[in-house]
Order: C-alpha cells, then sequence, then structure tokens
C-alpha cells in the first residue's frame, strides 16, 4: 500500500487511502490468492520441523466448507464465533470463514483459565467456539454461564468427543467441516462492518472488547510495512512467537502476510524456547520476524543465535523496547530491530525504519504514512516539540477500531473532539520522532516530578546482572511516591546488598538523582499478562497491601 519512494518525507507526502465500499477480509487473504501455486501456511511440529505445506487455495476451500457448514447450522451474520486455538491450521481456516460469513471472530489465548475465558465469551455473547480437546475441558466447566454458546467445534475431536456430546453441541471440527460446500459467496461487507473483537491485554485493569471492522486490515498496511523494510519482498516468509490471539499476531503477521501471499509459519511454543525459536527461524528459512520485547529479552538472557539465521527484517513493540536490546539483536540476530507503537483500539501507528531515516536510540520512530499522530494537552491541543502530553491519533483513520463492544463508557472517556486518546504519555522531538514516557496512570509523582516508568526500566536492563526490571511509585510520606524497583537477575548472577547499590548508582549516574529507585527488590519472576508485558499494577497492588 506504501507509494514507492525512497524517503520518508515522500511517502507521507504521497500517501492516500484506497479503501474500497466494498471489503472483506476473508475473501482477501484466500481467494485472491487461491488461482496461484503459493503457500499460505507452513505447519509445524513441537520440535519446530516442518510437517505440512498449506495453499492458498486449501484455505480457500477450507474456510468455504467451515462458512457455508456454520451458516447451514445457524450462525448468522454479526453472530460471535470464538476461536480457542494456538498457532494452527483450524485457526487460521476459522478466523478465515468467520470473516467471509460476515460473522465476528473473537480470539482467545489458550492459556487462559476458566474465569478469563468465562469473561470474554460471555462479554462477547459467542454463539460458536473453535477449540481442542486440550482447551475442551475448560469450556465445559464453565458451560452453564454461556447460554449463548451454542456450538462448539474441537479440532482434534474425531472419535475422542463423549457420547453424548452432539446433544450438547460439541462435534468434531473436520468432518463437520466436510459437509459444508466448497463454494462459498463471502458476505458482501463493507470495511465498516464488524469483523473481529479483540481483547486488549489488561495490563491496567479488566482487559476490554475492541471491536474492529473488515477495514483495519487495510489500515494495517502500511504499519507492516514500514518496520518490515517495505515488506512484502520476494522470498520473505513470517513467523513470529506471539500468539494468534493478539493483535501483535493476527493482524501485525498472520493476516497482512496472507493478504500480500506471503507464507506464515505456525508453530506452537508452549513456553517460549529462545534457542529453539532461532533455530527453527533458521531451519525454515524465515525472513521476517515481530519479535516482543519480552522474546527479546529472553533471548537475549539465553544469548539465542544460530548462524545460519538469515533475517531481513524484525519489528517489534508492544512494550518500550530499550537500546541495549537493539544493540544486541544487531550483533547477534544480525539484523536492526524497527520498533514499532501501537494497541489493540489502533495498532502500528509510529514506526522505524532504519533505512528510510536513522534511528534515534530509545525512540519509537516517526508516524507511519496514512496516519496522524500528534502529542495534545487535556484540552485536545497540539503540544509543540518536547513537551510532555497524551498520544493521540486523529481521526478518521482506517486502523482505529469501531469501538470498545459493551462499554461506551469506555468509549466516550478516549474520545477527544477530532482524537483518539491511546492513554500513553509521551513528547515528540524537533525531528518528527516519538518517544514513549509511560501510560497515562502508571506514572510516578515522586518529589513533585512526574516520571514515567520506562525510562528507569530501561536504564535498568543496561546494567549486566538484569534480566527484567520494573519500576512503580511506593506511597512516601515525604515525597508522595518513592520509586521502587523489582529485578530478575540474570542466570549465575547473586542477589546481594552490594549488587543493590551498585544498580542504584548505575541508574542515578546515568539518568537523575530524582529518578533513581530508592528501594530495590530481587524476585524470580514478574506479574505478566498474557502478551508478555509486566503488570505494574499487579505490583502496586502488592505494594499497597503490605503498608
Ligand atoms: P489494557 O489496555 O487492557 O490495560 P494494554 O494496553 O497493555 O492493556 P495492548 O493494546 O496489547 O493492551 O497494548 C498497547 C499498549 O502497549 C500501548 O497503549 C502502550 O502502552 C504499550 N506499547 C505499545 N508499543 C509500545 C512501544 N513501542 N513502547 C512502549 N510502549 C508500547
Ligand atoms: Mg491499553
Amino acid at each position: 500500500m506504501l507509494p514507492k519512494a525512497k524517503t520518508w518525507d515522500a511517502l507521507q507526502a504521497d500517501f492516500r487511502w484506497e479503501i474500497p465500499a466494498h471489503y472483506n477480509i476473508g475473501a482477501d487473504v484466500s481467494d485472491k490468492w487461491a488461482g496461484t501455486r503459493r503457500t499460505a501456511l507452513i505447519l509445524t511440529d513441537d520440535a519446530g520441523e516442518e510437517t505440512r505445506r498449506v495453499s492458498f487455495a486449501e484455505l480457500s476451500v477450507m474456510s468455504n466448507r467451515l462458512a457455508d457448514i456454520l451458516v447451514r447450522m445457524g450462525v448468522a451474520r454479526g453472530d460471535r464465533i470464538g476461536i480457542l486455538l494456538p498457532q494452527a491450521l483450524e485457526t487460521a481456516v476459522s478466523h478465515v470463514a468467520a470473516y467471509k460469513m460476515g460473522a465476528v471472530a473473537v480470539p482467545l489465548f489458550t492459556l487462559f483459565g476458566g474465569d478469563a475465558l468465562a469473561y470474554r465469551l460471555e462479554n462477547s455473547g459467542a454463539r460458536a467456539l473453535v477449540t481442542d480437546l486440550e482447551n475442551l475441558p475448560k469450556i465445559e466447566e464453565i458451560r452453564n454461564r454461556l447460554p449463548e454458546l451454542e456450538t462448539i467445534l474441537v479440532t482434534d475431536g474425531e472419535g475422542a468427543l463423549a457420547p453424548d456430546a452432539e446433544r450438547r453441541g460439541i462435534r468434531p471440527f473436520w468432518p463437520t467441516l466436510a459437509r459444508g460446500y466448497e463454494r462459498f459467496g463471502a458476505a458482501p461487507t463493507t470495511p465498516n462492518d464488524p469483523a473481529l473483537i479483540i481483547y486488549t491485554s489488561g495490563t491496567t485493569g479488566q482487559p476490554k472488547g475492541a471491536l474492529h471492522g473488515h477495514r483495519v486490515l487495510l489500515g494495517h498496511l502500511p504499519g507492516v510495512e514500514m518496520p518490515h523494510r517495505l515488506f512484502p519482498k520476494r522470498g520473505d516468509l513470517f513467523w513470529t512467537p506471539a500468539d494468534w490471539a493478539w493483535i501483535g499476531g493476527l493482524i501485525d503477521v498472520l493476516l497482512p502476510a496472507l493478504h500480500h501471499g506471503v507464507p506464515v509459519v505456525a508453530h506452537r511454543m508452549r513456553k517460549f524456547d529462545p534457542q529453539r525459536a532461532v533455530d527453527m527461524m533458521a531451519k525454515l528459512k524465515v525472513r521476517n520476524a515481530f519479535l516482543p520485547p519480552t522474546a527479546l529479552k529472553l533471548m537475549r538472557a539465553a544469548d539465542a543465535h544460530n548462524p545460519e539465521l538469515k533475517l531481513r527484517s524484525v519489528g517489534s513493540g508492544g512494550e518500550p523496547l530499550g537500546e541495549e536490546l537493539v544493540a544486541w539483536a544487531k550483533d547477534r540476530l544480525g539484523v536492526t530491530i524497527n520498533e514499532f507503537y501501537g494497541q489493540t483500539e489502533c495498532n502500528l501507528v509510529v514506526a522505524n525504519n532504519a533505512d528510510l531515516f536513522p534511528p534515534k536510540p530509545g525512540s519509537m520512530g516517526k508516524p507511519v504514512p496514512g496516519h496522524r499522530v500528534a502529542v495534545i494537552d487535556t484540552e485536545g491541543n497540539e503540544l509543540p516539540p518536547g513537551e510532555v502530553g497524551e498520544i493521540a491519533v486523529r481521526r478518521p483513520d482506517p486502523v482505529i477500531f469501531l469501538g470498545y463492544w459493551h462499554n461506551n463508557a469506555a468509549n466516550t472517556e478516549k474520545l477527544r473532539g477530532p482524537w483518539w486518546l491511546t492513554g500513553d504519555t509521551g513528547t515528540v522531538d524537533e525531528d518528527g520522532y516519538f518517544w514513549f514516557r509511560g501510560r497515562a496512570d502508571d506514572v510516578i509523582t515522586s518529589a513533585g516530578y512526574r516520571i514515567g516508568p520506562a525510562e528507569i526500566e530501561e536504564c535498568l536492563m543496561t546494567h549486566p546482572a538484569v534480566a527484567m526490571a520494573a519500576a512503580i511509585g511506593v506511597p512516601d510520606p515525604e515525597r508522595t511516591e518513592r520509586i521502587r524497583a523489582y529485578i530478575v537477575l540474570r542466570e549465575g548472577t547473586h542477589a546481594s546488598d552490594g549488587l543493590a547499590d551498585e544498580i542504584r548508582n548505575h541508574v542515578r549516574t546515568r539518568l537523575a538523582a530524582h529518578e533513581y529507585p530508592r528501594e530495590i527488590r530481587f524476585v524470580a519472576e514478574l506479574p505478566m499478562t498474557a502478551t508478555g508485558k509486566i503488570m505494574r499494577r499487579t505490583l502496586r497492588e502488592a505494594a499497597r497491601n503490605e503498608t
């Protein structure tokens, strides 16, 4: 979608959205390439060995059959279909089928327990669900809370389902799909018709269901092209350890790659294994990867590398990345990571592309062509360079979601005039680079200063003993809040008062006297969301209960 140009300024100047009157994600990512011999998915086993290649033609027919049978079973346009599966063929088929039907896909993490699933399935009012035998028991346990859930398809269920399963609406996926007709006319959806409810990570509170229209994929294309070095190029092949249930896996990797006819590796990693990730990418000749900061931190801690690795582009985002990881990746993965910024509600609006402009270490980059991003004050005025305010995106913009599902209060809170408020604070500099400061509600107020935890955490990460770090403010009678850091040490390093002093001094000399953590706590792990983000809110609550 990006025009051909050599500089960011030219891209920005020449960019025009091309949003057709009718657009259906499902038809776009499968039927469009069905007449070619291209591979859509490369399936792998647990060890990362290739087991099967699935062509676009197959994906097109499989999704047609599933869409057809679901329609005949009574699932209608606008109905929600939960998809509780890891990266797998059935996951892609279910998504494509849901979009073709004009239904609304609700991706769900397999890591979720019963309560998390009940919340999302109840909230979305899902009528059908696709899952596997491993996850089925969790659903059976909460089924009485889900009166709207009529049909459950189980992907590995053939021959293994209980005798009374069918009576309870539980059917095997593949035999059911086989009863569908191989042709299916995709619903004539408009770009603004709902396609997807994707829940936020829940880093700051209860996760919110972000309802996206079919346009969301078109809105994302420039944001994938920019950090992935004008993706796609001949020979590209995409993989991410991020689950496809998250916007980062689904809309930043799976669907844009398929839109461009680029194959995607499907691999289920129960627990992220840094060396296996690198080995698999090398063996399958993965060229493009989205590696979230947590994955990169684990790779760095394990010094994962493989001389055969030939990555062309790596994007990262979702949390602050920090210079340290960028330098490590350049050295060990042989590629400059292009950091980007976005959120479930309006993803990928700021990004780097080291070919187009020199990255400034620590900056999230510049606005992706097609998006107008600014730092604004509480009245909605754009702030001059250097001044801290809230990061906002100008509407209308196809990448911005349609609204929170059944949560009007949250909708009105986040719209200020023509702006969509991200809830993140930051600055923009003289050269147009964006700098993340913190989530509006993570800000630490200490001795009259407002301090974002990101800077402190990034600085902590530059200390050789530190594997992961989180900074929060804890109540303090004199300074309102004092900064406390929770630190996970790298393997082989031992906690001591001496080390705590050394780390404190490390930050004090690099940042500022008011920004160093007075308290250091060494911990074995940090509380994280399923997307691998540090939940500072949980740390804050625990700290409050201590006093
Ligand atoms: P919730 O809204 O439920 O609290 P969440 O905001 O973590 O969860 P996501 O939509 O997955 O859910 O994450 C988006 C947020 O991640 C952004 O609003 C921002 O705070 C953070 N983020 C994304 N990219 C970056 C980045 N490059 N640097 C720093 N923070 C980032
Ligand atoms: Mg959020």
